[in-house]
């Protein structure tokens, strides 16, 4: 299962631990998790997480100059 971070303040829902505060027990993956989950921390919407694996494709295409200047995933 893959680790989703929160692209506003950086928070990552890991499924292998849940989230205790949100009462989500260790082995939920996020896609399973209800539409209108948000997050813990700032309370975004979860449209707003992308997987560990994009957002490390993303960099790449950052470091590539592929990135759009409109992009809001900072660049590493
Ligand atoms: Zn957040």
């Amino acid at each position: 299962m893959e680790t989703y971070s929160c692209n506003f303040c950086g928070y990552c829902y890991d499924p292998a631990k849940g989230e205790p505060r949100l009462s989500l027990a260790p082995g939920q993956d996020f896609a399973c998790l209800p539409e209108d989950w948000c997050c813990p921390e700032c309370g975004a919407s979860r449209r707003l997480f992308a997987s560990a694996s994009a957002m490390r494709r993303m960099a790449e295409e950052c470091q590539d100059g592929g990135c759009e200047p409109t992009c809001d995933i900072p660049c590493f």
